[in-house]
């Protein structure tokens, strides 16, 4: 890992992980992905390996995540989907050129062009969005309960009521908050 950069919160969903590339939306925004190399570092341990990745791809990728980052929020909302997203989500999926590989063990691998590049990885990720935005997917999409978060998130839960998008970082937050305010309500008690 390169020094100075944030760390990466890894989901079990390609196209929620990639959009929590960006945290803290609405408070004080964590970039995860400052510089190309760190995209290449995400893709890497996603599954998604590529050779090299310049400033103009950076730019195509940031571009696909808020547009996939947009439609989540408006699919979680059950609002109308902004088309200038669908339609860069769109553009990110036709571009790409991937095919899905089934291991012997039964798993599926994602493997790229031959010239395995970032466009190659974002049709890959474009596509996974358009699964879960469609509802093709077992789960809801769900905004975190935390106000300086508000990620769209997938909820694959037996009972559908995950409340944030990531329980080790906001919920553990919301948890502590609530434990605080708590004990400054208890009368005599020493915080
Ligand atoms: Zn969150």
């Amino acid at each position: 890992m390169r020094a100075g950069s944030p760390d990466f919160r890894l989901g079990s969903v390609l196209a929620t992980s990639f959009t929590g590339t960006l945290s803290e939306r609405h408070g004080n925004p964590v970039e995860r992905i400052p510089t190309p190399g760190r995209l290449v570092d995400w893709l890497a341990v996603s599954g998604l390996a590529v050779d090299s990745c310049t400033t103009a791809q950076l730019d195509l990728a940031r571009e696909l995540r808020e547009s996939i980052h947009a439609a989540a929020t408006a699919a979680a909302l059950q609002d109308a989907l902004p088309a200038s997203a669908v339609h860069v989500i769109n553009d990110r999926s036709a571009a790409g050129r991937a095919a899905a590989i089934l291991t012997p063990e039964g798993t599926r691998l994602w493997r790229l062009s031959s010239a395995s590049r970032v466009e190659d990885a974002l049709g890959v990720i474009a596509a996974d969005a358009i699964s879960i935005i469609a509802g093709e997917r077992d789960g809801r999409l769900a905004l975190c309960a935390s106000p300086t978060c508000q990620a769209a998130f997938f909820d694959a839960s037996q009972s559908r009521t995950r409340r944030w998008c990531d329980m080790n970082t906001c919920g553990n937050r919301q948890k502590k908050a609530r434990f605080n305010a708590n004990h400054r309500k208890t009368p005599g008690s020493a915080v």
